[in-house]
């Protein structure tokens, strides 16, 4: 980048993040050199988030940083890794102190709240855009898989669904007479909370889990083939928060909470024996835990309402995940 890009770093991203004994040398030479914690694995993710098409792009810079490592740390929640070191590689249209001071300071709050250190990574000009690598680490044979759900296990999610898809087309419409709710369903899409203590929590109860950031319907559905199992969901029991009823249509906030993305929360299955330690768990973690749905033998998710009833495709986008 330009000559000033070592002061831009030096101003900017030295010293954000935890300070942590296990990073034998961090920001400043080639590379990093970390000592990962003796017999465990190695979790390493990477996400991209693009202006304009994972972020709108009049987003505040203090959310963009957030999110950028929030949703790399909904990614090792997902898998029952504790998060350690994250790299950061920047991509921006021009040097602008405000914008970089607000992400800085955006990023290094969610660092330090999850004793991430920043250990590395790149500045370029271009199209505004972050790339965020985030590593932690899991002992053996505990990571959470999407693979081993298994048929009689019950189906769980996290908080509640659908917030940040309503949260997306209310900040589209500025002519929405701005409150409290409308700033928290906002603030559901910009600024998510990665289900870290929960995913910790689940490596001793959980049989399967992945993060939702494409919306329930399809994330259940990639456990769905990688167990080779199907699931009946009961759209009456998703869960809808007070702000995204009011907003988003009352009951019928199901079908957003079925399919609208950004949410990050942890969908999991749990052995139907283990199910009465689920409450003990959601009150240590501090967050709601539902049960929505049951795991089946066959192929593909179904969905019904409160008294068993199917539920009636009417639009043709539903099928997709009828079968997949
Ligand atoms: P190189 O040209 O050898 O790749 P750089 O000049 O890109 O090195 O970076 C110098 C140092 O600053 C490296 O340790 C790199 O990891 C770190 N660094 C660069 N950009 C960032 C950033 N946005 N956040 C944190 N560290 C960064
Ligand atoms: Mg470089």
């Amino acid at each position: 980048m330009s000559r000033n890009e070592f002061d831009l770093i030096a101003d900017h991203f030295s010293g954000i993040g935890s300070r942590r004994e296990d990073v034998a040398l961090g920001i400043g030479d080639d590379a990093a050199l970390l000592n990962p914690p003796r017999g465990q694995h190695l979790v390493a993710t990477t996400d991209t988030l693009v202006a304009g098409i994972h972020f709108p792009d009049n987003a505040p810079p203090e959310s963009v940083g957030h999110k950028a490592l929030a949703v790399n740390l909904s990614d090792l929640a997902a898998m029952g890794a504790e998060p350690a070191w994250a790299t950061l590689s920047l991509t921006l249209p021009e040097v602008d102190d405000h914008w970089l001071a607000a992400f800085a300071r955006g990023f290094g709050d969610l660092a330090r709240y999850h004793q991430v250190a920043l250990v590395g990574g790149d500045l370029c000009r271009g199209p505004l855009s972050v790339t965020v690598q985030a590593l932690g680490s899991v002992p053996p044979g505990k990571a959470l898989r999407r693979s081993r759900a298994t048929v009689g296990d019950a189906i769980i999610v996290s908080g509640t669904l659908g917030d940040a898809a309503l949260g997306l087309k209310l900040w589209q419409q500025p002519t929405v007479p701005a409150s409290e709710e409308v700033a928290w369903l906002v603030g559901r899409l910009h600024r998510p909370v990665p289900r870290v203590s929960l995913g910790l929590e689940l490596r001793a109860l959980a049989t399967a889990c992945i993060d939702l950031s494409d919306g329930l319907a399809a994330d259940l559905g990639h456990i769905l083939a990688g167990s080779r199992v199907a699931a009946v969901v009961n759209v009456d029991r998703l869960p809808l928060s007070g702000p995204g009823r009011r907003f988003g249509g009352g009951r019928s906030h199901w079908r957003t909470a079925l399919t609208g993305g950004d949410d990050y929360e942890l969908c999991f299955t749990v052995p139907r024996r283990r199910l009465h330690v689920v409450d003990a768990v959601a009150s240590r973690v501090g967050v709601r835990l539902t049960r929505v749905g049951t795991i089946q033998p066959g192929v593909g998710l179904s969905l019904v309402h409160g008294d068993n009833t199917p539920v009636r495709v009417s639009r043709p986008g539903y099928r997709h995940f009828q079968d997949s």
